[in-house]
Order: C-alpha cells, then sequence, then structure tokens
C-alpha cells in the first residue's frame, strides 16, 4: 500500500487493567499483594496427604522455587489441621516463606476453633460457600469461619465452585426462574448462583467486620466459554480481587490448552489479580508443571517476566538430526534450573533473551534480535554454528561440543552482564 495513504500508526495491544480491592497475604517478613496495582500473582496447590508434614513440605517448597507466590494445602481432618503448623515449621527452617493457604471444607469451622495452631500458621483461609453446611447450620458455620479469619487477621477466599455449588439457593434460582415469562436457560441461572453465592457471601463477611479488602473471589467451573462468562458478569458486579482459573482443567495437553485459553481471555480484559492452573499431573510428571504453565500463560501475555525467553524456531525439512531441538530444550531446562539462585544472584536475569535456532535461513536474523543467540547448521550447511552476542557476530562454535559450550557462553553473558549489575548496586 503506498505509504500517503497510512493515516494512523496501528496500536499495540496491551491487557486492560480493571481496578480491584488490594488484599495482603503475609508470613513473616514476606507480603504478597494480591489486586489493586499488584502484578496478577501464582499461585499452586499441593496433592500430598497434608498429614505426611515431610512430603508436604517439600512439594510446597518444590512449588515455591518453581514461581508460585501462594501454595494452598488441604486441612481437612484434625489429624492435617495438626500437621499445618509443623509444615509451617520445616518450611521456615528451609528458608521457604511462601504463604500456605488453607483449602477447608465441610468441617472448616471446627477445625479453625480446635486447633488455634493451624488458623496461625496459615496465611490465607479459602472458604466454599457451598460446602460450610446446609439451613440454618450454613450461615452459623460460615460466620464462624468468618470470626476465624477476623480473629487471626487472615485474608479469605470465598471460593465457589460449581461441581459444589450452594444447592438451596440454585434451587431458589430455579424456582424464580420458573416464574419468569420467558425463563432463561439452566446454564444461565447456573451462572447466576455462582456469581450471587460469591457476592453475598462476600457481603456477609464484610456485613461481620471483615475489611472488603481481604476478600478475594472465585467462581470456578470447568468450560472455557462458561469460564468466560462467569468471570466477565463477576468483574462487572465487584471490586473485589478475583482469583481465576479453569477447575478440572484436564491433563496433558487438554488441560494446557484450556486453562491457557480461558485464562488468557480474561487476563487480557484486565480480569484475573491470582491464577492458578488446575492441571492433573500426568504419571511421573512433577507437580510444578502447573507453575511453570501459569507463569508461561502470564510472560505470554506480557504482564510478568519471570524466566528468560528463548526462541526458537519449529524446525522442519531444513533440520534433519534433533541435535538444535535438543539443545534447545538443553538451554531452556538449564535456564528454568538456574533461576532460584540466579533470581537473587543476577538481578534483572529474568528479561534475558536467547535465540536457538535450526538453520540459515532465519537463524541469523532471529539471534541477532536476542541477546544471546547461536544459529545452528541446517542439513547440508557446513558444520558451523555462529554465534551473536547483542546483535553481533561474535564467534563460530564447531564439533562435538556446541551444547556444552553454548551453556558456558550463556553463563559467562549471564554473569558479565548481571552479575556486574547485582556487584554496583549492593
Ligand atoms: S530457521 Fe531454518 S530450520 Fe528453523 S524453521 Fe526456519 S527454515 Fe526451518
Amino acid at each position: 500500500m503506498p505509504s500517503n495513504l497510512i493515516t494512523q500508526a496501528i496500536p499495540s495491544a496491551a491487557p486492560m487493567a480493571r481496578k480491584s480491592l488490594q488484599s495482603r497475604v503475609v508470613w513473616g517478613s514476606r507480603v504478597v499483594t494480591v489486586g489493586g496495582q499488584a502484578p496478577v500473582r501464582v499461585q499452586s496447590m499441593t496433592n500430598t496427604d497434608t498429614v505426611d508434614v515431610i512430603g508436604t513440605a517439600i512439594q510446597v517448597k518444590e512449588l515455591a522455587l518453581a514461581g508460585s507466590e501462594m501454595v494452598r494445602i488441604t486441612v481437612n481432618t484434625p489429624e492435617a489441621a495438626e500437621a499445618v503448623p509443623h509444615i509451617r515449621d520445616q518450611l521456615d527452617k528451609m528458608g521457604i516463606d511462601v504463604p500456605l493457604i488453607g483449602d477447608f471444607h465441610y468441617n472448616g469451622h471446627r477445625l479453625l476453633s480446635d486447633h488455634p495452631a493451624c488458623a496461625e500458621a496459615l496465611s490465607k483461609y479459602r472458604i466454599n460457600p457451598g460446602n460450610v453446611g446446609k439451613g440454618e447450620k450454613h450461615d452459623i458455620q460460615f460466620g464462624q469461619m468468618i470470626e476465624a479469619a477476623m480473629r487471626w487477621d487472615k485474608p479469605i477466599r470465598i471460593g465457589v465452585n460449581w461441581g459444589s455449588l450452594d444447592q438451596e439457593l440454585l434451587a431458589e434460582l430455579m424456582d424464580q426462574n420458573s416464574q419468569r415469562p420467558t425463563p432463561w436457560e439452566s446454564r444461565q441461572v447456573m451462572y447466576e448462583a455462582l456469581i450471587t453465592s460469591a457476592i453475598t457471601s462476600a457481603n456477609k463477611a464484610h456485613e461481620m467486620g471483615m475489611v472488603r479488602e481481604q476478600i478475594t473471589l472465585s467462581c470456578k467451573v470447568s468450560g472455557v466459554q462458561d469460564l468466560i462468562a462467569v468471570y466477565r458478569e463477576l468483574s462487572k458486579r465487584t471490586d473485589y480481587s478475583l482469583h481465576l482459573g479453569l477447575t478440572e482443567a484436564g491433563m496433558g495437553t487438554k488441560g494446557t490448552v484450556a486453562s491457557s485459553t480461558a485464562l488468557s481471555i480474561l487476563l487480557q480484559e484486565g480480569i484475573g489479580d491470582t491464577i492458578r492452573v488446575s492441571l492433573t499431573p500426568q504419571p511421573g510428571e512433577s507437580r510444578t508443571q502447573e507453575v511453570v504453565i501459569a507463569s508461561e500463560i502470564l510472560q505470554s501475555l506480557g504482564l510478568r517476566i519471570f524466566v528468560p525467553s528463548v526462541t526458537a524456531c519449529p524446525g522442519c525439512g531444513r533440520t534433519t538430526s534433533s541435535t538444535f531441538q535438543e539443545l534447545a530444550k538443553q538451554i531452556d531446562d538449564f535456564l528454568r534450573a538456574q533461576m532460584p539462585v540466579w533470581r537473587s544472584r543476577y538481578p534483572g536475569v529474568e528479561n534475558l533473551k536467547l535465540a536457538v535456532m535450526g538453520c540459515i535461513v532465519n537463524g541469523p536474523g532471529e539471534s541477532k534480535h536476542a541477546d544471546i543467540g547461536i544459529s545452528l547448521p541446517g542439513t547440508g550447511e557446513a558444520p558451523a554454528a555462529p554465534v551473536f552476542i547483542d546483535g553481533e557476530k561474535k564467534l563460530t562454535l564447531r564439533g562435538d561440543n556446541i551444547a556444552q559450550e553454548f551453556q558456558v557462553l550463556v553463563e559467562q553473558y549471564i554473569d558479565n552482564r548481571f552479575g556486574a549489575t547485582s556487584k554496583a548496586t549492593t
């Protein structure tokens, strides 16, 4: 198109901002803010038996080191409640100050009052209004949990889930719906029940004296379009901070894609102050995968930066050996494994951009755009891999140890660039 016909610059796409109240999740000197101007937080949940103090503490540590900023644990029995302060002690001894969130259903009111050490060791309580008792007991037991939260000065999440929706409320809304001249679809009544349950429960907590800032809401469903519909409406009706997640997302590719799709659409609209990816681990897969995916969603949207990014081409008929796939994976794994240490040793290292490319077509160009990049030889090309540093070709690697030598170059680059920053600022 002739340039004189272009009248306006194309606006860049950026996530919108939603104004929400900010809560503080605290353990010791560690304060994790949720909502308001705070970055969208990553959280996760253990799948160990909470009674297994060491096993749970180890998994919490793994999740925290992978980047989870809060970790939820099940508190379902008196024995689990007894274990919570010991898990906290173990974590403190290991230098892991990640706040723990207690997940309560059915008996949370009793556990919190019978086990004060548990109530104190947790940094936040998740309350499911669909699982706090029926009839008169519902309000009494819900009230007891709110009183415990206020007594111990803990924020709460009112976590509604369509698998455990308040059946009395749903029946009431269904009844009202049947009297409409044109009744809504049952799905829409369910949306309404989820949102009403969350907001009325939060308002009850506030009426009891809880400050609104300390209340976060969630309304989780397992369908992508359902989640989008519910959270769009929830975000319009309230300024409480929102915990966002697709419940029971499933395993593997399906769970990853469904969570990424649903969360990305809502996050782009400014909806969601903290996220969890509820992935069913594949046999033998680390629980930390849900943290990796949640972090990647936020990093892909440009909302947060957690780890250096590795640009790697997909490969094609020009890369008939697996060398470049192996190198790309090796570098990515290496960066992730180093991050827990590098975060404090090399401030700003998460902004690093690397490129691992498969051949000469896009390799040199993409590598020049990265801070450090390598263009591996494609099929039929000379067995040489030029390395680009800060946009310039600096050297060429040859032979069987290209991967190891490139890794050393990456480490040297990081130490020179970010180690110097660290030394200058300390
Ligand atoms: S850079 Fe080369 S190997 Fe990679 S996808 Fe492009 S053409 Fe294929």
